[in-house]
């Protein structure tokens, strides 16, 4: 069983106006269609991995064979990563977190236009290519962090609960350079449901 991008739950362009429907496009039927793809072809080297899950795949690099474990670190954390990048938006949202998540951002971080603000400076000051994830650690804290490249929180223990992209092909197209519109804007299609189901899973 090789592995694939999960489906998207919207069309292409219902992320409008906020990400436009070709920059939609290309990240995910060629840049996370191209990890799944490259992720396949690095396993066929060792075909036993292939019955691992993604999370393991890419939670557990010591145990992957040093001749493709950059290529399982690069292309099965892009495949993931992009998973839960789609999932954490969907079309015409509220931006108000729900559930427990939301008192647990409120109770962490005092309200929710501070999270916002640590979590966009968190995004701005991730030099190059990466994500900002707020994510929740083994003893419950929620934490505000930004990966390099396509690392993810499961490396450092602790489980995604949102995640933005802020590889430049995630934004290039409306925003060109500016990251900061971008992130400003990204708020509009949180899909702040599937976050509080992440969290609750994650409890
Ligand atoms: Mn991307």
């Amino acid at each position: 069983m090789t592995f694939e991008p999960a489906a998207l739950q919207y069309a292409m362009d219902a992320l409008e106006p906020v990400i436009d429907a070709r920059t939609v496009e290309i990240h995910f039927t060629k840049h996370h269609a191209t990890y799944a793809k490259n992720l396949n072809a690095a396993l066929e080297k060792h075909p036993e991995l292939f019955t691992w899950t993604l999370e393991k795949l890419v939670s557990s690099l010591d145990k992957i064979p040093e001749d493709i474990r950059t290529a399982v670190r690069n292309n099965g954390g892009g495949v993931y990563n992009h998973n839960i990048y789609w999932a954490s938006l969907a079309p015409r949202q509220s931006g108000q977190p729900v559930g427990e998540l939301s008192k647990a951002i409120d109770s962490t971080f005092g309200s929710l236009d501070i999270f916002k603000s640590e979590f966009e400076k968190s995004a701005l000051a991730r030099f190059g290519s990466g994500y900002c994830w707020l994510s929740r650690k083994k003893d419950g804290q929620l934490v505000i962090h930004s990966t390099a490249n396509q690392d993810n929180p499961l490396q450092e223990n602790m489980i995604p609960i949102l995640v933005v992209d802020v590889w430049e092909h995630a934004y290039y197209l409306n925003y060109q350079n500016r990251r900061a519109d971008y992130l400003s804007q990204w708020w509009k299609i949180v899909d702040w449901k599937s976050a509080n189901d992440r969290y609750l899973a994650a409890v």
